[in-house]
């Protein structure tokens, strides 16, 4: 757009000495309001910020800009054409071809387009210098044939690359999105794995340290689970681990960090006014996992199973480690206790 307005400000300079001013200026100034409506056009556009579908919309008041700025150059020179001077017709024939060549590069993604604009710039003069019948007119007509030719066949060739690299582009940003979410997540409940866990209590601790409030680790054990795999099968087992995610879930906040960290143990890190507070919810999920049912599967179809779970609770502005290590220890007391209870640690 800019470079259309410096073009279109050679033009005049260069044909200031064989054309009537008042045309000149009038060329300009409609060249300066479509570039204005244009400008209007992409700031919208940069505000809305479309994403997906909603981008298809701005293609038409785009395209509609480009054309009628195309058609300023393409009618525009035919008015501002010296009829007596073929040294200015052909500069003014450059310069249009010179735009011509800059729309290839910028608008090659949409083939079409491209095709529209340049057509639009150079088919009146074309036209015009078909029948001039001058020898050297009849060069240039030859001269811009050969160019549209080379553009049409470049044209292909430059959108089906850019094509090809937008959409290599997309699929490569879906396999990262897709690597970056299989390395945090745990494919069977959907909840962040261990790795997750860390990394973003980590992040939770830091803040934490500077605020007001205590960081508080529950680490939960299905009890006897082994024995729940050895009754009813694996698939059964796996179940019991889904149900267990789907409480903890629905229960705990979404600024707190759920996950399941091992075989049957979960995880949660949240951040709590008091300690009571984090040996509350603990008891919360420890009575809403041993009421809930599970639905088995296979041989089994027929029953409905629950399970219970021991709770470890730490609380403190400490590092993950020493928290982790804290709630392990009290989870191991809870087992020791005869399971299915919270123990805070001391
Ligand atoms: P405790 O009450 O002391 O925690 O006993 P437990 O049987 O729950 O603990 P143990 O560590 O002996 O057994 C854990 C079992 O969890 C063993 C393992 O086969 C099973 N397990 C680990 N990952 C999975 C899984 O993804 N699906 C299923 N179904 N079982 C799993
Ligand atoms: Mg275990
Ligand atoms: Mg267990």
């Amino acid at each position: 757009m800019f470079a259309s307005l410096l073009a279109g400000l050679l033009v005049c300079i260069a044909l200031w000495e064989v054309q009537d001013h008042r045309l000149l200026q009038l060329w300009y100034l409609t060249l300066l309001i479509s570039s204005a409506v244009r400008l209007t056009v992409f700031w919208r556009y940069r505000r809305a910020k479309p994403q997906g579908e909603a981008l298809l919309k701005w293609e038409w008041p785009y395209a509609a800009t480009l054309f009628a700025s195309s058609s300023i150059w393409g009618l525009g020179a035919l008015l501002i054409m010296p009829p007596d001077s073929m040294l200015h017709q052909v500069v003014l024939v450059f310069l249009l071809t010179g735009m011509s060549g800059g729309a290839l590069a910028v608008y090659a993604p949409r083939r079409r387009m491209m095709l529209i604009t340049i057509a639009l710039m150079l088919v009146p003069v074309t036209l015009w210098l078909a029948f001039q019948g001058t020898s050297l007119s009849t060069v240039m007509t030859l001269g811009i044939i050969a160019f549209l030719i080379t553009v049409i066949r470049s044209s292909k060739v430059a959108s089906t690359h850019m094509h090809q690299s937008f959409v290599l582009a997309l699929e490569l940003k879906d396999a990262r999105n897709r690597a970056e979410r299989i390395a945090r997540e745990d494919e069977l409940t959907g909840m962040r794995n261990r790795r997750a866990f860390y990394e973003e209590g980590e992040k939770l601790s830091k803040c934490r340290r500077q605020k007001e409030g205590l960081l508080a680790m529950i680490l939960i054990d299905i009890d006897h689970f082994k024995k729940i795999n050895d009754t009813y099968g694996h698939a059964n087992g796996d179940l019991v681990l889904k149900k267990v995610a789907e409480v903890l879930r629905e229960t705990v906040r979404c600024s707190d960090i759920c996950a399941r960290i091992g075989g049957e143990e979960f995880g949660v890190l949240l951040r709590v006014f008091k300690a009571e507070d984090a040996k509350k919810l603990a008891q919360k999920l420890c009575q809403l996992i041993e009421k809930s049912t599970v639905p088995l599967t296979g041989d089994a179809a027929s029953k409905a199973i629950s399970a219970t779970a021991s709770f470890g609770v730490s609380t403190g502005n400490i590092s993950l480690d020493t928290l982790f290590n804290a709630a392990d220890t009290a989870l191991y007391q809870a087992k020791a206790q005869g399971r299915n209870q919270v123990v805070c640690a001391a």
